[in-house]
């Protein structure tokens, strides 16, 4: 199952979390606060949509 990073809105904290693609929309509770209004950053390397790889930069992160 894929890492994904979340952020929780309420204590300002990021946590990663490993969880099946069919749940990483959902909202994750929070570790630290055990709150649950938590939004889902965008994954370092599950970011890119497959179709859109137009730049051929090789190993170009853009993460800027
Ligand atoms: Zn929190």
């Amino acid at each position: 199952m894929p890492l994904y990073e979340y952020h929780c809105k309420k204590c300002g904290k990021q946590f990663e979390n490993v969880v099946a693609i069919s749940e990483a929309d959902k909202k994750q509770v929070c570790p630290y606060c055990g709150g649950k209004n938590t939004e889902k950053l965008i994954s370092l390397f599950a970011a890119k949509p497959a179709s859109s790889s137009s730049a051929g930069m090789p190993g170009g992160g853009g993460f800027t």
